[in-house]
């Protein structure tokens, strides 16, 4: 892929045509090497959760008469691990299919609802902190309703995780024009400016000792915005350190959708 071709000094037909041809190796070789260090992260991601599986099934099997207390760590540590594997698997087949080109559903359906039904899922993964819906009206748009919930998983999911109990998080929806803002703030440990350009990053995740929840594979922003960008839109954060982290993705309404 490094082989470049020589490129003749004079600016004829075929001084152009390897020039062109220069230029396609450099973006196949940038996507080439992305791609490898995917799979180099991806693996090192999944080592992690295996290799204390590993360590804890030996642990059990060498010491059939480890005290109780013992085993129930050992089976909790088990349980939590095969989890993160799990959580892990199911980010890497999205992104692979991401990466494959794969085309979302595109049909039209109502936001507001859709809006409602995560929030109602998202109430029982709150513990003590406050989530609100903000009132909103109809809003219509076209689009893959199933991505577009995991969409808000996702955000939700963060909101709370990097929430302390006590705070809040509030989740709204707000038309202007001929797009609509999908919002969910919260009033949690915020995000270091340093750190905001690169959350979106595969695997990114900023020191995991400040969450609550270690668990996170620091995949959910990437395939958040591979969603949003499915669907012609926008997302950003806005975050001040120890006061809260605002999202809004910006979506076409319905007649406005430039699929
Ligand atoms: P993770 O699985 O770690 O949550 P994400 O890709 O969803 O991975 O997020 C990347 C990083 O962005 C997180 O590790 C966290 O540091 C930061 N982050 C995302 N959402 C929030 C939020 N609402 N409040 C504070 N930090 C956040």
């Amino acid at each position: 892929l490094s082989r470049r071709i020589a490129a003749p000094m004079h600016h004829d037909e075929l001084g152009r045509l390897a020039a062109t041809f220069n230029e396609m190796l450099v973006s196949i070789n940038t996507a080439h090497q992305t791609q490898q260090r995917f799979v180099a992260d991806a693996s090192h991601e999944l080592r992690a959760p295996l290799t204390a599986i590993q360590g804890n099934i030996e642990l059990l099997r060498r010491k059939p008469e480890m005290p109780d207390i013992d085993r129930a760590e050992a089976l909790i540590e088990l349980e939590r691990e095969a989890a993160r594997l799990s959580r892990l698997v199911a980010d890497l087949l999205i992104l692979a299919r991401a990466d494959a080109g794969i085309a979302l559903k595109h049909c039209p359906l109502d936001l507001d609802l859709l809006v409602l039904d995560a929030f109602r899922e998202t109430r029982y993964l709150a513990h003590g902190q406050t989530l609100q819906l903000a009132p909103f009206e109809p809003v219509q748009i076209e689009g893959d309703e199933d991505r577009l919930k995991q969409l808000l998983l996702i955000l939700l999911d963060n909101a709370l995780k990097y929430t302390p109990v006590g705070d809040q998080v509030t989740l709204g929806l707000c038309r202007h024009g001929c797009e609509v803002d999908m919002l969910v703030r919260d009033t949690g440990i915020g995000i270091e400016p340093e750190v905001l350009p690169h959350v979106f990053e595969r695997f990114y995740r900023a020191d995991p000792a400040r969450s609550r929840d270690p668990g996170g594979t620091g995949l959910g922003l990437s395939i958040a915005q591979w969603i949003v960008e499915q669907h012609a839109g926008k997302i950003w954060l806005e975050s001040q350190p120890r006061q809260g982290t605002l999202v809004t993705v910006r979506l076409p309404l319905r007649d406005h959708s430039s699929h």
